[in-house]
Protein backbone atom coordinates (compact mmCIF):
# COMPACT_ATOMS: atom_id res chain seq x y z
CA UNK A 1 0.00 0.00 0.00
CA UNK A 2 1.37 3.19 -0.75
CA UNK A 3 2.03 5.80 1.95
CA UNK A 4 0.45 9.54 0.33
CA UNK A 5 3.16 12.35 2.24
CA UNK A 6 1.38 15.38 3.27
CA UNK A 7 2.61 18.74 2.20
CA UNK A 8 4.38 20.55 4.79
CA UNK A 9 2.83 24.26 5.97
CA UNK A 10 6.24 25.60 4.12
CA UNK A 11 5.88 24.15 1.16
CA UNK A 12 2.62 25.59 0.72
CA UNK A 13 3.97 28.78 0.14
CA UNK A 14 6.04 29.01 -3.49
CA UNK A 15 8.02 31.97 -2.54
CA UNK A 16 11.06 29.72 -0.43
CA UNK A 17 10.77 27.52 -3.77
CA UNK A 18 11.45 30.51 -5.99
CA UNK A 19 14.24 31.76 -3.59
CA UNK A 20 16.03 28.83 -3.07
CA UNK A 21 15.91 28.42 -7.07
CA UNK A 22 17.69 31.74 -7.50
CA UNK A 23 20.28 30.92 -4.99
CA UNK A 24 21.42 28.09 -7.21
CA UNK A 25 21.18 29.94 -10.32
CA UNK A 26 23.28 32.55 -8.72
CA UNK A 27 25.80 29.92 -7.05
CA UNK A 28 26.49 28.46 -11.01
CA UNK A 29 26.48 31.91 -12.59
CA UNK A 30 29.40 33.03 -9.83
CA UNK A 31 30.92 29.55 -10.62
CA UNK A 32 31.28 29.83 -14.01
CA UNK A 33 31.96 33.34 -14.42
CA UNK A 34 35.24 32.96 -12.40
CA UNK A 35 36.14 29.50 -13.59
CA UNK A 36 35.29 29.44 -17.12
CA UNK A 37 37.49 26.28 -18.44
CA UNK A 38 35.16 24.40 -16.05
CA UNK A 39 31.78 25.29 -17.83
CA UNK A 40 30.06 22.41 -19.82
CA UNK A 41 28.65 24.79 -22.56
CA UNK A 42 30.19 25.64 -25.36
CA UNK A 43 30.25 29.28 -27.29
CA UNK A 44 28.63 27.61 -30.50
CA UNK A 45 30.00 28.70 -33.41
CA UNK A 46 32.97 30.21 -31.55
CA UNK A 47 33.29 27.08 -30.27
CA UNK A 48 32.63 23.75 -31.37
CA UNK A 49 32.92 20.58 -29.93
CA UNK A 50 35.74 18.32 -31.79
CA UNK A 51 34.09 14.67 -32.46
CA UNK A 52 35.80 11.42 -32.86
CA UNK A 53 37.37 10.76 -36.24
CA UNK A 54 34.53 8.09 -35.92
CA UNK A 55 31.92 10.42 -35.65
CA UNK A 56 28.83 9.06 -38.94
CA UNK A 57 28.21 13.01 -39.68
CA UNK A 58 27.31 14.37 -43.62
CA UNK A 59 27.36 11.65 -46.37
CA UNK A 60 30.18 11.56 -48.99
CA UNK A 61 30.11 10.21 -52.79
CA UNK A 62 33.51 9.55 -52.90
CA UNK A 63 35.67 9.44 -56.46
CA UNK A 64 37.68 7.94 -58.73
CA UNK A 65 41.33 9.24 -59.97
CA UNK A 66 39.57 10.39 -62.99
CA UNK A 67 37.67 12.35 -60.59
CA UNK A 68 34.24 10.52 -61.92
CA UNK A 69 31.81 9.38 -59.28
CA UNK A 70 32.60 5.71 -57.66
CA UNK A 71 29.19 4.51 -57.22
CA UNK A 72 28.15 1.99 -59.95
CA UNK A 73 24.47 2.17 -58.68
CA UNK A 74 24.28 -1.59 -57.19
CA UNK A 75 21.32 -0.06 -55.05
CA UNK A 76 22.96 -1.66 -51.92
CA UNK A 77 22.65 1.46 -49.97
CA UNK A 78 19.51 2.51 -50.73
CA UNK A 79 18.12 -1.29 -50.09
CA UNK A 80 19.45 -1.02 -46.75
CA UNK A 81 18.31 2.15 -45.33
CA UNK A 82 16.01 2.01 -42.75
CA UNK A 83 14.58 5.76 -43.49
CA UNK A 84 14.28 5.33 -47.14
CA UNK A 85 15.88 8.64 -47.81
CA UNK A 86 18.21 7.59 -50.70
CA UNK A 87 17.01 7.85 -54.41
CA UNK A 88 19.44 6.56 -57.05
CA UNK A 89 18.18 6.42 -60.62
CA UNK A 90 20.81 4.55 -62.43
CA UNK A 91 21.87 4.67 -65.92
CA UNK A 92 24.33 2.46 -68.56
CA UNK A 93 27.77 4.11 -68.73
CA UNK A 94 29.52 5.16 -72.02
CA UNK A 95 32.30 3.13 -71.01
CA UNK A 96 32.03 -0.66 -71.81
CA UNK A 97 33.88 -1.35 -69.04
CA UNK A 98 31.91 0.34 -66.42
CA UNK A 99 28.53 -1.23 -66.28
CA UNK A 100 26.53 1.11 -64.70
CA UNK A 101 26.48 4.67 -62.58
CA UNK A 102 24.03 7.13 -60.83
CA UNK A 103 22.73 10.17 -63.33
CA UNK A 104 21.17 10.88 -60.07
CA UNK A 105 21.79 10.36 -56.43
CA UNK A 106 19.82 12.32 -53.30
CA UNK A 107 19.98 11.41 -50.11
CA UNK A 108 16.28 13.73 -47.92
CA UNK A 109 19.06 14.58 -45.07
CA UNK A 110 15.83 15.36 -43.42
CA UNK A 111 14.79 12.15 -43.02
CA UNK A 112 17.93 10.04 -42.20
CA UNK A 113 18.74 8.32 -38.96
CA UNK A 114 22.56 8.68 -39.73
CA UNK A 115 22.88 5.34 -38.76
CA UNK A 116 26.05 4.10 -40.80
CA UNK A 117 24.10 1.42 -42.83
CA UNK A 118 24.62 2.95 -46.39
CA UNK A 119 28.43 3.37 -45.76
CA UNK A 120 28.68 -0.52 -44.66
CA UNK A 121 26.42 -1.77 -46.92
CA UNK A 122 28.63 -0.18 -49.83
CA UNK A 123 30.83 -2.53 -51.80
CA UNK A 124 33.37 -0.36 -53.42
CA UNK A 125 33.97 2.22 -50.52
CA UNK A 126 31.52 4.83 -52.78
CA UNK A 127 29.91 6.59 -49.98
CA UNK A 128 31.24 7.64 -46.36
CA UNK A 129 30.21 9.51 -43.30
CA UNK A 130 32.39 12.38 -42.97
CA UNK A 131 33.08 14.58 -40.15
CA UNK A 132 30.77 17.66 -40.75
CA UNK A 133 27.41 17.96 -39.14
CA UNK A 134 26.50 21.46 -39.73
CA UNK A 135 23.27 20.99 -42.14
CA UNK A 136 21.86 24.51 -42.61
CA UNK A 137 19.17 25.04 -44.90
CA UNK A 138 16.61 27.76 -46.01
CA UNK A 139 13.77 25.29 -46.47
CA UNK A 140 12.96 21.62 -46.85
CA UNK A 141 14.27 21.30 -50.72
CA UNK A 142 17.74 22.22 -49.46
CA UNK A 143 17.62 19.41 -47.19
CA UNK A 144 17.66 16.99 -50.26
CA UNK A 145 20.77 16.54 -50.98
CA UNK A 146 22.21 16.10 -54.60
CA UNK A 147 25.01 14.59 -56.22
CA UNK A 148 26.66 18.05 -56.62
CA UNK A 149 26.76 18.76 -52.92
CA UNK A 150 27.20 15.19 -51.86
CA UNK A 151 30.72 14.92 -54.25
CA UNK A 152 31.87 17.90 -54.94
CA UNK A 153 30.44 20.39 -52.42
CA UNK A 154 33.56 23.10 -51.40
CA UNK A 155 34.57 21.65 -48.22
CA UNK A 156 35.69 18.40 -50.24
CA UNK A 157 38.33 20.02 -52.77
CA UNK A 158 37.27 18.33 -56.26
CA UNK A 159 36.63 15.10 -54.10
CA UNK A 160 37.43 12.54 -52.23
CA UNK A 161 38.93 9.64 -53.69
CA UNK A 162 37.61 6.36 -52.84
CA UNK A 163 40.19 3.47 -51.51
CA UNK A 164 38.62 0.75 -53.85
CA UNK A 165 40.44 1.19 -57.43
CA UNK A 166 38.73 -1.02 -60.49
CA UNK A 167 41.70 -3.45 -60.81
CA UNK A 168 40.78 -4.44 -56.84
CA UNK A 169 36.83 -3.99 -57.89
CA UNK A 170 37.20 -6.52 -60.80
CA UNK A 171 39.63 -9.13 -58.94
CA UNK A 172 36.98 -8.99 -55.90
CA UNK A 173 34.41 -9.48 -58.80
CA UNK A 174 32.33 -6.66 -57.49
S1 LIG B 1 22.86 6.98 -42.62
FE1 LIG B 1 21.25 5.42 -42.41
S2 LIG B 1 19.35 6.56 -42.65
FE2 LIG B 1 20.98 7.89 -43.42
S3 LIG B 1 21.08 7.51 -45.62
FE3 LIG B 1 22.54 6.13 -44.65
S4 LIG B 1 21.41 4.20 -44.29
FE4 LIG B 1 19.90 5.84 -44.68
S1 LIG C 1 26.02 0.82 -52.29
FE1 LIG C 1 27.73 2.10 -52.99
S2 LIG C 1 27.98 1.61 -55.14
FE2 LIG C 1 25.99 0.80 -54.52
S3 LIG C 1 24.55 2.45 -55.06
FE3 LIG C 1 25.14 2.78 -52.92
S4 LIG C 1 26.90 4.17 -52.98
FE4 LIG C 1 26.60 3.37 -55.04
Amino acid sequence: MSVVQKNSELSKWYLPGIFGGLVITGKHLLKNLFNKKSMVTLNYPEEKYEYSPRFKGNHVLTVKKDGSLRCTACMLCATNCPAECITITASEHPDPSVEKYPISYEIDVLRCVFCGFCEEACPVDAIRMGPEWQTPGLNGAEFNYGIQRLAYRGQLKGGIPSVVDDQERHKAGI
